[in-house]
């Protein structure tokens, strides 16, 4: 979403309340028992049994089979390498031209978010269709099960920052700008328990600091600015989001299409604006990250740090409070 004022975030604490949540655990750490490190360990324990090998990391699931003939699905799929960090849509980037005539991308910003997110993904199945998710962090820290959602459905997920701070802004750090960006992943990556998203980046508000462009070149992340905007956050009704979007696409021909399933309006407008797309001759391009981001593991540590704050009680409210009169 392009004002940040428009979202509001509840406190962190409140909201990380179900310490179920937060007791998911990357699958990769295999530490080893306690008792065995320590020079009093009895001998006993002093040579532990071999620890399991790690279980191979479960490769994303494939869309589910399409039972829609008329359905938008997806015309092709391409895998993009992002050595270097290339930047896409023409917006900002203008020098990989890879949609042929015809051709969209669906990308959806600042989920996860309860009932808009499942909305969207519900649509998209019924076309049997994708799009790129690009979630803010703590979005994804509130909601993890929605993003677990996007994950199992098939979709490609990126990541939009930890807090959608506008990295122009002049008051950030030059680390805080890069906290903003890899805490960002390291929040997707826990909410996937563990799972790495796609090095896919999209600015908040598609304000590109040129130093922090340079940045995610040197960690090999993709930059997503967009060919077209549908300005869903300031549509005052589905329809104008339909409108936006078709009459935006029909003039370009093809383009990466920037929405929000973060917006209620989006989330409405979709069915209409999927059948629109495939009755204009429109197809949908999947896009694959050739490999996973490479998350930096201080962060991780870092997410998992401020998840582990409030779960001082894990009990649920119910063996905590108890109505004795009313
Ligand atoms: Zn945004």
């Amino acid at each position: 979403m392009r004002m940040a004022a428009g979202l509001i975030f509840a406190s962190a604490v409140s909201l990380l309340a179900t310490s179920a949540a937060w007791s998911q655990t990357p699958p990769a750490k295999g530490a080893a028992p306690a008792a065995a490190k320590g020079a009093a360990a009895p001998a006993a324990q002093a040579a532990p049994a071999a620890a399991p090998a790690p279980a191979p990391a479960p490769t994303q699931p494939a869309r589910a089979a399409c039972n829609n003939p008329n359905a938008l699905g997806v015309g092709r799929t391409v895998e993009i390498d992002t050595t270097g960090g290339p930047g896409f849509g023409f917006e900002h980037f203008k020098d990989l031209d890879f949609l042929r005539d015809k051709e969209v991308v669906l990308t959806f910003d600042d989920g996860p978010w309860p009932g808009n997110t499942p909305s969207v993904l519900k649509t998209l199945a019924e076309e049997c269709t994708t799009g790129i998710f690009f979630p803010i962090g703590k979005h994804a820290t509130y909601y993890p099960e929605i993003l677990k959602q996007v994950y199992a459905a098939g979709h490609t997920i990126g990541s939009h920052t930890w807090s959608h701070a506008a990295l122009v802004n002049k008051k950030l750090s030059e680390q805080q700008r890069k906290d903003e960006i890899e805490l960002g992943f390291s929040a997707v990556k826990w909410a996937l328990a563990g799972q790495s998203p796609a090095p896919f980046f999209r600015f908040p508000a598609l304000q590109h600091p040129p130093e922090m462009v340079t940045y995610l070149g040197t960690r090999n992340i993709a930059i997503f600015s967009c060919d077209l905007d549908s300005f869903d956050f300031k549509a005052s009704k589905p329809q104008t989001v339909i409108d936006t979007v078709m009459r935006k696409v029909d003039k370009l021909g093809k383009g990466i299409i920037l929405m929000h399933d973060f917006q209620k309006h989006t989330a409405e407008a979709l069915p209409e604006l999927l059948k629109k797309l495939k009755a204009g001759g429109y197809k949908v391009v999947a896009m694959r990250a050739k490999s996973p981001v490479q998350t930096v593991p201080q962060y991780d540590e870092d997410l998992l740090k401020q998840a582990k704050l409030p779960t001082v009680s894990s009990r649920p409210v119910s063996s905590v409070v108890q109505t004795i009169s009313e």
